[in-house]
């Protein structure tokens, strides 16, 4: 098999981890697991060429490609705000994806073996306009490519994304040189030149498999194939209403593999909207690497995973550890006068260090694509805590401003020592609240879509330091909503309380909830209750059994959280 992939496969939206977006790392995620299973190694990835105009002219109207030089068309196609598209970097991953399936099937055709396009599918663009997250037809963009070279034979397209493929059916409905079947789990009315099944809502594995059976004995010979792996067809999808599980898709993916042993055939991610994405991805990389139905194991979490391993190529040397004690640090050491020169940050880290880090991990990348440049780390003290501070210039209106804050200290709490966050802060000048990306309480910017990494990146540095873990004081609700998996309160009083307040509220969407606490509209057992900020630990060796369960327990028992009327 050969995988198509660059890292800027990841879309440059910082809102994109707010609302029903996408799910921004999942090529990332899915490449990740197959390195690390070995079912590729680096020699089978491929990175993609931009797609020309000239090749994306052959499918999409002049005046439609001219109006993505309007940041308004890509915002309305990825249902974010034009504050968010920047310059070309959005078109760029757009035109890199599809790109990405033209070498993909030119690459299949000349050698036979499977490919893997890891950001592609996009059926809902048509010749003169884009939808749902697709701005461009893939497709119909490289079979039109092929066509130019002289390739003659007939083409099927399998879409078994859980939508429509309206915009594939606008590019080559008309073509009877091409097939094209899909499974959908919604109408939107007939579709020209598409054998299409419409399964009902609910509908599981059985259901779909069988349709899955029946679309591949209808299908003619064909002398190239494309196979739409649509992970929105898993139940639970945010934007799909179908209930297949991991171990159906993934059937689903070996059924079809078997159907199409020999022929030439490009895979593509198309839709998916739930954390378990990426796990279809990489398993369509199973299927063609082992014919595998193993299941990926369910906590596994490739971001963490991704980052510990960059974490064992950095040593602390690169980080600031300076083994030349200074006077400074004797001072330091002795509680004596701070050194007034460059501080470290925790007596550890230099600017430079934190520098280097934050490019190994990838964050100084991702924030270049957003608009930003000459980034930099400057390291002071504020109060009584060590402040790290990323600056960069706005590439848009030269202004420096301040992107990630961080005010940190070593803190003894109960029986360890922790990294203790007393603020942190990311932030996007660029980006403007809109009713597409919502203020949250205590929000003065919107963020950079980077929460995930940063914690990661906390908690690597409490490893690094030799620390229990990390410690911070949740302001707000969705702050401790957002940390609720790996953290909790430190004692079991409020950790109970705590879990009371999200099964009760478990109804209400996160954003009307945390401003429904911030805005003390929420009740405990009868009587007004406040939202305090106490202390909330993330610890990195989890103890397999919470000595005060229990006491957790009747506390949450006891709890009884209610909405109180305006
Ligand atoms: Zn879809």
């Amino acid at each position: 098999m050969r995988v198509f992939y660059d890292e800027a496969f990841r879309l440059p939206l910082s809102s994109a981890e707010l609302g029903p977006a996408i799910e921004t790392r999942r090529a990332d995620d899915a490449v990740h697991y197959l390195l690390r299973e070995h079912a590729i190694d680096r020699q089978a990835i491929f990175q993609p060429e931009v797609i020309s105009y000239e090749a994306l002219g052959r499918v999409h109207t002049p005046e439609y490609l001219d109006a993505f030089q309007e940041p308004a068309t890509l915002a309305h196609i990825f249902a974010v705000d034009a504050s968010d598209v920047v310059g070309d970097e959005l078109l760029r991953t757009v035109r890199l994806g599809c790109g990405g399936t033209v070498a993909a099937a030119h690459s299949t055709l000349e050698t036979g073996l499977p490919g893997l396009n890891t950001f592609g599918g996009f059926h809902h663009a048509a010749p003169d306009r884009g939808a749902g997250f697709c701005a461009v037809n893939d497709m119909a963009v490289a079979i039109a490519a092929l066509r130019a070279q002289g390739f003659s034979g007939r083409v099927g397209i399998l879409d078994f994304d859980f939508h429509p493929p309206d915009g594939t059916s606008a590019c080559l409905g008309k073509d009877p040189s091409v097939w094209l079947g899909s499974i959908s789990g919604t109408s939107w009315g007939q579709l020209e030149g598409v054998d299409e099944t419409v399964l009902p809502e609910g509908a599981g594995d059985t259901e779909y498999l069988a349709a899955v059976g029946a679309l591949l004995s209808r299908m003619p010979q064909v002398g190239l194939v494309f196979v739409l792996a649509g992970a929105d067809v898993l139940a639970g999808d945010r934007l799909g209403t179908l209930a297949l599980s991991l171990g159906g898709v993934r059937r689903r993916d070996l059924l079809v593999a078997h159907r199409l042993a020999g022929l030439p055939q490009v895979w593509l991610p198309s839709g998916g909207y739930s954390t378990h994405a990426w796990k279809v991805l990489a398993g369509v990389g199973l299927v063609l690497a082992f014919d595998s139905e193993e299941p990926i194991p369910l906590d596994y979490d490739p971001l963490a995973s991704r980052m510990n391993g960059i974490s064992r190529t950095i040593a602390s040397s690169d980080l600031g550890d300076d083994p030349i004690i200074t006077e400074a640090d004797v001072f330091g050491t002795l509680g004596g006068a701070r050194r007034d020169g460059p501080h470290r940050l925790l007596n550890f880290y230099t600017p430079e260090g934190l520098e280097y880090a934050l490019e190994r991990y990838g964050l100084l990348p991702l924030i270049r694509r957003l608009g930003f440049s000459h980034l930099h780390v400057v390291i002071d003290r504020i109060g009584a805590y060590d402040r790290a501070r990323l600056l960069g210039l706005d590439s848009a209106s030269g202004q420096e401003g301040t992107l990630i804050e961080l005010e940190v200290e070593r803190r003894r709490l109960g029986e360890g020592t922790f990294l203790f966050i007393n603020w942190l802060s990311l932030r996007n000048p660029r980006a403007a609240f809109s009713a597409l990306r919502p203020q949250l309480p205590g929000q003065e910017v919107p963020g950079l879509g980077l929460a995930r990494e940063m914690t990661q990146l906390l908690g690597l540095m409490a490893k690094r330091l030799v620390l229990d873990g990390v410690a911070f004081r949740p302001s707000w609700y969705h702050m401790a909503f957002a940390a609720r998996h790996g953290a909790r309160f430190v004692t079991a009083v409020r950790q109970g309380q705590f879990e009371a307040l999200m099964r009760d509220l478990r109804d209400v969407p996160l954003l009307d909830a945390t401003r429904l606490v911030a805005d003390g509209r929420v009740t405990l057992n009868d009587r007004p209750w406040k939202w305090e900020a106490d202390e909330m630990v993330r610890f990195r060796e989890v103890p397999a059994v919470q000595p005060d369960a229990e006491a957790i327990a009747l506390e949450r028992d006891r709890c009884r959280f209610a909405v109180a009327p305006a």
